[in-house]
């Protein structure tokens, strides 16, 4: 059985693990949760990359940075992930959102400015699949409206839009370091603070309310409580796990943009023959090869590829079912404008599998196999 997703592994990370319990740091905020912060600072230019325990917790802490309150509304699409929307709602503010562009499955850039109303104060973009939003545009309309933007970029480590790291665009930017992403530490996260101004707050906010990253560093002679806070730290041993594979960065990455590219070759044919659909990555944005899909004529065809694949042991999965669809949606949330693509086009998406240890002959395998079922 070829299984949708293996946690990334690259046999070096007992090695730090070890490492981390030698150190006798077990806890947050030790040696590899530093190197992983400064890692991903310099390879992204972000002022500052504070080491979550998930995305989720860095969208909780984007969005209590952004001050969201009751009566808020939050700008998002509906194609996406429950956490995106459940780091607003937390907050008492209501999620409004606005359908995608069958393109790139990301939210239609020129539907949010009809959605906004004096309640507005921020967005929430999705990079789908490492694929970047419209930020140019997305950005303008914040700046003018003066709104904030949060990219959840949890699939979208490495990615760039016209030449910039995804998560450092907007006002604060959320990677996972989910066992399912391409970097991992089990669970865990990061956020990415663009303006200085709310790093201190950040800091504050992720030690329990307290200044303990401000005395760590020697700049006061005790911690206090200075604000409400949680514990957004993750343990240095997922740390050590997670630098391991940023140490191997290029390598994983190239190597799941090999496997991606296989996949879209091998598949072309079925496409030219229009078959089905192939991901569009627009100029501007280069991918890292997070996610491979196709997308089928319709559900009941997708059900039977599913099908047709797992009785040849290949798992391949379907993705988000629309927030707005959801009971949480119907209560948290609101469909601005009409649903044209978001339902119709997320009931045609499959994802075949993709992961580091994926081998070359295991995608000529999956892809023969979708080959053999449209009959090509
Ligand atoms: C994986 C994912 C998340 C959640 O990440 P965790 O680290 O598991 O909290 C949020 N948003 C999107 C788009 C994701 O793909």
């Amino acid at each position: 059985m070829i299984r949708f997703n293996v946690p990334p592994y690259t046999g070096g990370e007992m090695k730090n693990v070890q490492k981390a319990i030698e150190n006798m740091h077990i806890c947050g905020d030790g040696e590899f949760t530093r190197k992983c912060s400064e890692y991903l600072e310099e390879t992204t230019g972000t002022a500052k990359c504070l080491l979550t325990t998930s995305c989720t917790h860095a969208l909780e802490m984007a969005a209590l940075l952004c001050d969201l309150k009751e009566g808020d509304e939050v700008i998002l699409p509906s194609y996406t992930f429950v956490s995106t929307a459940d780091a607003i709602v937390l907050r008492g503010a209501k999620a409004v959102f606005v359908d995608i562009r069958p393109d790139t499955m990301n939210i239609d850039e020129t539907l949010i400015e009809g959605a906004i109303t004096e309640r507005t104060k921020a967005i929430f973009v999705v990079h789908y699949a490492g694929v970047a939003c419209e930020m140019d545009t997305i950005m303008e309309i914040a700046e003018r409206h003066h709104l904030k933007v949060i990219e959840d970029a949890a699939q979208a480590i490495m990615c760039t839009y016209k030449g910039k790291a995804l998560g450092t665009i907007g006002d604060f930017g959320c990677y996972s370091f989910h066992e399912t992403k391409n970097f991992s530490m089990g669970e865990g996260g990061a956020l990415l603070i663009r303006d200085p101004k709310y790093i201190e707050t950040a800091e504050i906010l992720r030690e329990k309310g307290t200044d303990r990253s401000k005395y760590f560093r020697g700049q006061v002679d005790k911690y206090r409580w200075m604000n409400f806070g949680s514990s957004y730290l993750p343990s240095d041993m997922n740390a050590a796990y997670l630098y391991t594979q940023l140490e191997m960065a290029d390598q994983i990455n190239d190597t799941r943009l090999a496997r991606w590219k296989q996949y879209y070759e091998l598949l072309s044919p079925l496409e030219e023959a229009g078959k089905i659909e192939l991901p569009i990555i627009p100029e501007g944005c280069e991918h890292n090869g997070h996610m491979f899909y196709i997308k089928t004529k319709d559900l009941e065809e997708r059900t039977r590829l599913i099908d047709f694949m797992k009785a040849n042991d290949v798992l391949t999965v379907f993705h988000y079912v629309p927030l707005h669809s959801a009971p949480a949606g119907m209560k948290f949330g609101r469909f601005h404008g009409e649903d044209q693509y978001t339902t119709k086009e997320s009931e045609r998406l499959l994802r075949l599998p993709m992961f580091y240890q994926l081998k070359e002959d295991e995608v000529d395998y999956i892809a023969g196999k979708v080959k053999e079922f449209y009959g090509a």
